[in-house]
Parts: C-alpha cells; sequence; structure tokens
C-alpha cells in the first residue's frame, strides 16, 4: 500500500493563470519518471457540482467515467495523464456543505455547535486525503479554485494550512502560483504583487515551498533572487513560467525550469530516474509538423467562449496530430445561419461538426447546417445534440415528417423523432439527472463507426436526457439513415450514420471526454481522415 504525499497548487495576483495546466504538467512529469500520480480540484462555489451552470460561467462541464459532471480542468487531467478521473477528483463548497448538513440532521454532531472550523475544514480535510489513502498514488496533486484572499477561498486554505501541521514536513508541500505584471513603460517585470499574494498566505500561515511565476518575458536570475529573498524560498524553487505557443508546451517548459526535480526533493523522493517522455514529444513533433490542413466549421451557440467546447477543440489537436494534420478551427454561430446564407458561410469548410448543447436556441441554424452537410457530400460529425440535430433534419427532408422534432425543443410535436424515455419522464429534479457517464454501445459490422472503432463493443460517456426514438427506426433505415451502435442493455441507439456519403457520423454520446495525447479518439481521427481527402478532392 502506497503512503502517499500531497502537493497542493494555489493561485495568486489574478484568476486564469493556468494553475490546471501547471498542475497537470507536473503531474506529467512525474508520471514520466514512474510515480503514480493523480490530480484533484477543489472549487470554492456554492454548486454542489457545475452540471447546472451554462458553459458561460466556468467553461465546459467534463463528464467522467463514473458519471460525474466536473470542472473542465479534469479533461487536462485526463488528457495529459491518459488516466481517468471520477467523482472523487473533484469537490465544490457545495458538495461539502451538502455533506455535512445531511450528517447533521442525522445527528452526527449531537449537542455540538456545527462550524467552519474544525467541521466544514475537517471535511474539506477527509476529501482531500481521500484518494491518496486509498493506496493507489505515490503523490496527489491538488489544485485549489479561485485566488488567495478570495472570502470563498477560506476554509480551503486553512484546511492546507492544517494538513500541512497534521502530516510530516516531507509529506506535503505547497506551490503558489502568481503573475509578474509586465510593465511596458519601464520595461520591466514587476514582483510587487507576487509579494503580497504570498503574504496573504503567510497571513493563513501557509509557507508556499514553490513559486511558479507566469510572465511574459524571461524573469533572469536576479529577479528570482529577489523574489526568493522577499518570499523565503530558495532562488531554485522560483521557476519562471513563460506563456507558450500550446499548453502542450508547458511540461517540457516546466522540465526545463526542473520543477519536477525540485518537488520530488522537497517530497523526499528520488529524482534518478529521468522522465521517460517519448510519447509526449512524438505528440509535439507531428503536431507542430503537419503534412496536411483542413478547415473545419465547429456550429454551436456557445462561440464566443471557446472553453464551452475545451473538449473537443482538444480533441481535434491529438487526432489532427495523429493525422499529421493542421485543424483550422472556425467557431460559427448557428443562431445567424439561415437557408439563405448558408453556402456562403460554409462552402470553404472541409469538414462539419454540429455541437453538444441544451435549449431551443440556434437549432434551426444547426439544422440548416446539417442539410447543406449531407446534400453536398461535405463530411460531418455529430455530438449529442449534434445528433439529434441530424435526426431531426433527416426526419424533415427525407423522410418527410415537415414537423419532426425533439420533446425538448417542441414538446407537441406529433412527430417526436427524439424523446425523453418513460423513466426520465418522471425525474424533476435538474442536478444529476441526466444520463451520465459510461454505456456500452455495440457497433453494426460494415458501419463506418465500426471500422473507425475496429472493434464490437466500445464504451463512451453520455450527458443528455433525450434519445433518439425507436419507433421511428425502420423508417430511417429503410431510407439510409442507419444505427451503427445500440446501446446492447437498453437498445437505444448510440450511433446514427448514412450508407450514401463519405462520412456522415453523429454520436448520442461524447467522444471527445475519451481523447487524449496518447490515445486520440477514432472517430474524431475518421472524421479529420475524411476533411483531408475532402480537401483534396
Ligand atoms: N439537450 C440534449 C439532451 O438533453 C443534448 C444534450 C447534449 O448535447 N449534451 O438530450
Amino acid at each position: 500500500m502506497k503512503q502517499a504525499k500531497y502537493v497542493f497548487v494555489t493561485g495568486g495576483v489574478t484568476s486564469s493563470l493556468g494553475k490546471g495546466i501547471v498542475s497537470a504538467s507536473l503531474a506529467k512529469l512525474l508520471q514520466a519518471r514512474g510515480y503514480s500520480v493523480t490530480i484533484q480540484k477543489f472549487d470554492p462555489y456554492i454548486n454542489v457540482d457545475p452540471g447546472t451552470l451554462n458553459p458561460y460561467e466556468h467553461g465546459e462541464c467534463y463528464v467522467t467515467e463514473d458519471g460525474a459532471e466536473t470542472d473542465l480542468d479534469l479533461g487536462h487531467y485526463e488528457r495529459f495523464l491518459n488516466v481517468t478521473t471520477s467523482q472523487a477528483n473533484n469537490v465544490t463548497t457545495g458538495r461539502i456543505y451538502q455533506h455535512v448538513i445531511t450528517q447533521e440532521r442525522e445527528g452526527a454532531y449531537l449537542g455540538k455547535t456545527v462550524q467552519v472550523i474544525p467541521h466544514i475544514t475537517d471535511e474539506i480535510k477527509r476529501r482531500m486525503k481521500l484518494l491518496g489513502e486509498s493506496g493507489k498514488y505515490d503523490i496527489v496533486i491538488t489544485e485549489l479554485g479561485g485566488t488567495v484572499g478570495d472570502i470563498e477561498s477560506l476554509p480551503y486554505i486553512e484546511a492546507v494550512r492544517q494538513l500541512n501541521w497534521e502530516v510530516k514536513t516531507e509529506d506535503c508541500i505547497v506551490i503558489h502560483l502568481t503573475l509578474l505584471p509586465y510593465l511596458s513603460t519601464s520595461k520591466e517585470l514587476k514582483t510587487k504583487p507576487t509579494q503580497h499574494s504570498v503574504k496573504m498566505l503567510l497571513e493563513a500561515g501557509i509557507q508556499p515551498d514553490v513559486l511558479v511565476c507566469r510572465a511574459e518575458h524571461p524573469i533572469g536570475k536576479d529577479l528570482k533572487k529577489k523574489i526568493a529573498l522577499f518570499c523565503n524560498v530558495s532562488p531554485n524553487a522560483v521557476i519562471e513560467a513563460l506563456d507558450m505557443p500550446t499548453i502542450y508546451d508547458v511540461p517540457m517548459a516546466m522540465f526545463k525550469e526542473k520543477l519536477d526535480k525540485i518537488v520530488l526533493n522537497k517530497l523526499k523522493l528520488s529524482s534518478a530516474k529521468e522522465p521517460n517522455l517519448d510519447n509526449w514529444l512524438g505528440f509535439l513533433t507531428r503536431h507542430k509538423n503537419p503534412k496536411h490542413q483542413v478547415k473545419i466549421g465547429l456550429v454551436g451557440k456557445y462561440v464566443e467562449l471557446p472553453d464551452a467546447y475545451k473538449s473537443i477543440t482538444e480533441a481535434f489537436v491529438h487526432a489532427g496530430a495523429n493525422r499529421e494534420c493542421k485543424v483550422d478551427l472556425e467557431y460559427i454561430h448557428s443562431e445567424l445561419i439561415t437557408d439563405s446564407n448558408v453556402e456562403h458561410k460554409l462552402h470553404h469548410l472541409d469538414g462539419i461538426l454540429v455541437a453538444p448543447g441544451f435549449g431551443d436556441r440556434g437549432i434551426e441554424g444547426k439544422i440548416t447546417a446539417i442539410k447543406y452537410a449531407r446534400q453536398n457530400n461535405i463530411p460531418f460529425f455529430g455530438i449529442c445534440l449534434g445528433m439529434q440535430c441530424a435526426v431531426i433534419e433527416f426526419g424533415r427532408n427525407v423522410i418527410g415528417l415537415k414537423d419532426a422534432h425533439s420533446t425538448e425543443m417542441n414538446s407537441k410535436t406529433k412527430n417526436a423523432v427524439i424523446d425523453m424515455m418513460p423513466e426520465q419522464k418522471k425525474i424533476t429534479a435538474k442536478g444529476g439527472t441526466m444520463r451520465l457517464g459510461s454505456y456500452w454501445c455495440e457497433l453494426k459490422k460494415d458501419t463506418k463507426a465500426f471500422r473507425a472503432y475496429d472493434k464490437p463493443k466500445v464504451q463512451e460517456r453520455h450527458r443528455h436526457r433525450y434519445e433518439f426514438n425507436n419507433k421511428f427506426l425502420k423508417d430511417y433505415e429503410a431510407k439510409g439513415m442507419i444505427a451503427s451502435g445500440i446501446n446492447p442493455d437498453t437498445k437505444l441507439v448510440e450511433i446514427v450514420e448514412l450508407k450514401d456519403h463519405p462520412y456522415f457520423v453523429a454520436v448520442q454520446f461524447h467522444p471527445e471526454y475519451k481523447s487524449t495525447v496518447e490515445t486520440p479518439h477514432p472517430l474524431f481521427i475518421k472524421f479529420i481522415k475524411a476533411a483531408i481527402e475532402y480537401s483534396k478532392s
């Protein structure tokens, strides 16, 4: 049984400094040295999980194998490490309080006043140690959401302080990520905000062991020394984190700065074994030296915020590298697509992806885009709502069911080709009640889906309420839209594709959640392959 060591990553000065990427990069380096590592994220907001947030709030909601709706940083962890995460890897204030209040109602603290300290902080610490106590990991990296000084982060910082005292010095360290702003008038990086944010940590009783400093220009030895002096760390524990061309360059940048070595030394773990990053570097080389180029249109309604489609954009990076192809993504607002402008908006694309989503805003634009892809033999990939729209489009324009629709958008339609299952209809609560997580899908031989996966049965992750209505399946198959993937237990349709189209595949699940640097998703690979062929035809 392994005794886990704990690395906490806090943020200072501003948000959006990339704690998730720094955490994932450090984890990658430690994993490449042979350590088993996991990462968890603690978010200070009061939602029990991010499933009820719209993507404009914190970007995409990432779904794990076990059906947890989680922060998008978990997607980075899986993509970098190529290992799965679970509900235990993402905790929110809402979840902590929900647990403590349930306990209180059950009488667990009878006679006592239930307080932030110790009850909330105890529950935070219990969750912080949960994965470490599983015996599976050498190192557990915990990313604390938010910025030091935020009111809502206080209990987490306090929990880290307590935990730091409770375990041996070499079993727990704190990395603080900050920003060194650059003043262009005086042409210098400023350290004061970093000093202040470290002071704030010190006031809370935490001395950071390592400082990772984001900067637009090299920091230099003297500045590192100065930061070290003011913040009580050694100069080699001041790590320069310059802006990188891609997030996938960050592990190598951190390796050059010896972040992994410093962390291992502080944790009194051996750094004798050099990291094996062959696969990672192979991916980077392919990613940076493409032989082909395609333009893919991503049709969705959250296009103002690319983080809303994070896993999809990263899946294109992985599949593009696999095919040695540069994938230019063009975000196209589905609300702005109409019958009269669709040609103008889409004619130059080598492939069209219609994205997941909820509600009826932008639906007709998605359906119009799909019709255009179908009729013009442009490679098409539909995901979740994207598949449902493909089914609606085919129902209306090929089968002739003029009012074909999903009951999500039109509860009165006579042709509910997408509908809720009876078990779903009974549910009224909105949090965590969709079809979530991993389900089996059986693939039909001699289909595009089967050729992509090259196996008869796969597991994919879901996040939706509505399903293909099997009442219509015969009519669809007779006209050429076939169900090439079916759930063996419930017979729900998981994949549809067109027989007479170079590449028209749409899936009810979310393949993007399972694409990683080392195992790009087969459906994304085949879609890119089809787009390359289309671009050359
Ligand atoms: N709104 C659709 C449903 O609930 C699709 C969801 C999605 O695209 N993730 O079934």
